[in-house]
């Protein structure tokens, strides 16, 4: 006798098991972590078996100061000139077991972790993570951009690889810590316009060698210096990706912060430097669909062929194939908010010939690259094939006209020049 499966999702699981299995956990977590079940809450197991143990709980944070004498704070230029990347004076660690759930927080001292060499992150990719920064903004306040969306995109990434799960507003509550702590000496209020960016992580550590979900798992944050990325002199050149290489495919995991999306691309990124290229431009399938820049999303704006409107376009989140950027979403609900009557915003599968074509056709108005650690990058040329595509930048011949009017809304939100909900004000210690 066959047995008897759960009535509701099991022929759909069936055909669309992966999707099926992450929304289900989602919303578990969802429930079991909204609930009032005492002080304590519950935890969703990563295999699915939810128990009555300690969830993540940002109000059980232990604090250990470090000497805060001991290092100084160096300018930008020098933190960011070195092969290492420089933290501030803390670090928040949790630690997660399949028999205790989460255990207390801890803000301490950076420094290093330690791992047994059979940790499962270190085999078999059990990694995700989160990027987003924290500004000194030109009223003086600290401030973080749409924190909210980062941490529930973090739970997402966490449950796709069989990580516990946590209630994401803990997350974004030890992020506002962490950056309470460290943001009055690493950011101080005469660097106004700068930013520092954040670093959350959740790896499998359980040190037992074979595949399947971790039993134990740390998840830690950092906040550190990094390099402005979003003007290179001339703008980014983009190389699209080579025909025997793929980032992401429909089924698997693009969509979802995991390590294991990165390393494997870093080779033909190398190869594209190599030509003087910045960031491959991932195709995908033999259609050559356009899908993201480097760790970006893209962006190009251009005359539609049939209408003739100025039209914004850029990759849908239906397949799965990209990453949901916190900076896409806020550049596409800011176009359609700010720019209705000038700006047609797109979300659709376009393919590289289409761009080829509006090329030919003098189409093509701008371009460019939007994620964290690029912010809106301008994108001055396209190499696919042999042919050049040269992107206009008809403002001050740095970037398009459009480019720079979201750029600089952004900007205004980021650093408090507006008010805005997306700007969420931290109070400093
Ligand atoms: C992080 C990332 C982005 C940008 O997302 P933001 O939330 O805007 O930082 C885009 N694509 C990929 C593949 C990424 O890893």
């Amino acid at each position: 006798m066959t047995q008897a499966a759960p009535k509701s999702h099991a022929g759909e699981q069936d055909v669309d098991l992966t999707a099926s299995a992450l929304d289900h956990r989602i919303e578990a977590n969802g429930k079991l972590n909204g609930h009032a079940n005492g002080p304590n809450g519950v935890n969703g197991h990563a295999n699915g078996h939810p128990a009555t143990l300690p969830a993540l709980d940002a109000s059980k944070l232990t604090v250990h100061t470090a000497d805060p004498t001991a290092r100084e704070v160096p300018d930008e230029a020098t933190a960011c000139s070195g092969n290492e990347t420089i933290c501030t004076d803390h670090m928040v660690t949790c630690k997660w077991t399949v028999a205790a759930g989460w255990e207390a927080p801890e803000l301490k001292p950076y420094g290093p972790l330690t791992l047994m060499p059979t940790a499962s992150v270190l085999h078999y990719a059990t990694e995700c993570f989160e990027g987003l920064k924290f500004f000194r903004g030109f009223d003086g306040k600290l401030r973080l951009f749409r924190p909210d969306l980062n941490a529930r995109r973090m739970l997402m990434s966490t449950l796709r690889i069989a990580l516990p799960g946590f209630d994401p507003k803990e997350l974004e509550k030890l992020i506002i810590a962490l950056v309470a702590k460290d943001g009055r000496k690493w950011l101080p209020r005469d660097r106004p316009g700068s930013f520092l960016y954040i670093r959350p992580a959740v790896i499998g550590t359980q040190p037992q060698l074979g595949v399947q979900a971790p039993k134990e798992a740390l998840l830690f944050i950092t906040a550190s210096f990094m390099p402005r990325m979003d003007s290179p002199a001339g703008g980014m050149k983009l190389h699209t990706s080579p025909e025997d290489m793929v980032r992401a495919w429909v089924g698997g995991f693009g969509y979802a912060k995991v390590g294991a999306n990165y390393g494997p691309s870093l080779l033909a990124t190398a190869e594209a430097r190599a030509r003087g290229y910045g960031q491959i431009l991932w195709l995908y399938g033999p259609e050559g669909y356009c899908t993201e820049a480097g760790a970006s999303n893209f962006f190009v704006v251009w005359r539609a062929k049939d209408s003739g409107k100025l039209q914004l376009v850029t990759a849908p989140l239906d397949d799965k194939l990209i990453l949901d950027g916190v900076t896409r979403r806020s550049i596409v609900e800011l176009a359609k908010i700010r720019l209705p009557s000038e700006l047609e915003v797109v979300e659709r599968r376009y393919t590289i010939d289409e761009i080829l074509e509006a090329d030919g056709e003098g189409r093509i108005v701008e371009a460019f690259a939007a994620g964290t650690a690029f912010f809106i990058c301008p994108v001055s040329a396209i190499h696919h094939r042999g042919k050049d595509i040269t992107i206009p930048m008809s403002k001050t011949g740095e970037s398009g006209l459009y480019t720079a009017k979201i750029k600089g809304w952004m900007k205004d939100i980021m650093y408090g020049n507006e008010q805005h909900e997306w700007g969420v004000v931290v109070d400093e210690e």
